[in-house]
């Protein structure tokens, strides 16, 4: 048994322009990061692209129609003031799409323990009818509801430790009592959604985190909180959505989590996956900024994928 890493050249062409923190250099920096001999006996795999199906479960069809068409020849176009496209995202974005759900039929079908897929544009904030924060279509989202509608799974869970918190996310699952979503994220900050009080029909579990809290806060948030949310919820399928701008050192987040903060959230997201899921997790990336930081604290994550599997 073995964890699976899937990414995509294709993630590399959504070009966001000079200055622009979403950048393909995050990508550069994790591929160096997991090119070392630790993680040799990661399974590795190109994402293929998702169908327009499988993401319009999630994102309706017009909106689908709409990302495409705003898609420019050359240059640059913003759907908002944060989130810019280039000739090369759409095909990032069905790539990006695309690991997820080959993430999800590997993991469902017990091919592979667990998995990680290394991707951009990012996908917590995209809401069903709308793009913003850097976010195109809803990664995560889609692949809970993918695990669903094709994998017979009942009871889906997304916990997202992203600084930022996932409107998107929460949005796709705020009435549906068979998709928990668990997130700890600082407030405030973008988006500005993301209270204790914002709690669905009792399955979206926020535990927001104040500027300049540390791994302490973090922990407590998880252990007191998220943890004994999802372990209520008892899901059959789980998908983490690894942010790693909750940093110290991200240019865009005031948290001060280390390394080994990501580590034991990766362990004990590992473990309420063995407890529940028989293991079945899928991980993929959000936000980090800071390119060692983000390097670094996705190596953590991965081997502690591993260690799983
Ligand atoms: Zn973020």
């Amino acid at each position: 048994m073995t964890t699976l890493l899937l990414t995509h050249p294709a993630c590399l062409e959504h070009d966001t322009g000079f200055g622009h923190p979403e950048r393909a250099d995050r990508l550069r920096a994790i591929d160096d990061a997991l090119s070392s001999d630790t993680f040799k006996n990661l399974k590795r795999e190109e994402a293929p692209r998702a169908e327009l199906s499988q993401i319009e479960r999630l994102h309706p069809k017009a909106y689908v129609d709409m990302v495409h068409a705003e898609i420019p020849k050359q240059h640059h176009n913003w759907l908002d003031p944060d989130t810019v496209v280039s000739p090369g995202s759409w095909e990032a974005a069905l790539h990006a799409a695309g690991s997820i759900i080959r993430a999800v039929d590997e993991v469902a079908t017990g091919r592979v323990t667990n998995a990680f897929c290394a991707v951009r544009p990012p996908g917590h904030h995209a809401e069903p009818s709308r793009a913003m924060g850097f976010c195109l279509f809803n990664n995560v989202a889609i692949g809970a509801i993918h695990a669903r509608a094709v994998h017979g799974a009942k009871r889906v869970a997304v916990v997202d430790f992203d600084v930022h918190h996932g409107n998107g996310t929460q949005a796709a699952f705020w009435t549906d009592k068979d998709l928990f979503y668990g997130s700890s994220h600082q407030m405030p900050l973008f988006p500005g959604t993301g209270a204790r009080d914002e709690t669905g029909v009792g399955n979206i579990w926020n535990a927001p985190l104040a500027p300049g809290d540390g791994g302490d806060k973090f922990r407590a948030a998880y252990e007191e909180r998220i943890l004994p949310g999802l372990d209520a919820f008892a899901p059959d399928f789980l998908l983490v959505s690894a942010g790693f701008d909750a940093h110290l050192r991200d240019p865009l987040a005031q948290l001060r989590l280390l390394e080994p903060d990501f580590a034991w959230v990766t362990e004990k997201l590992v473990e309420a996956a063995a407890k529940h899921t028989g293991g079945k997790l899928v991980s993929t990336l959000e936000g980090g900024y800071d390119l060692d930081a983000l390097a670094a604290s996705t190596a953590a994550h991965v081997q502690g994928l591993m260690g799983a599997s």
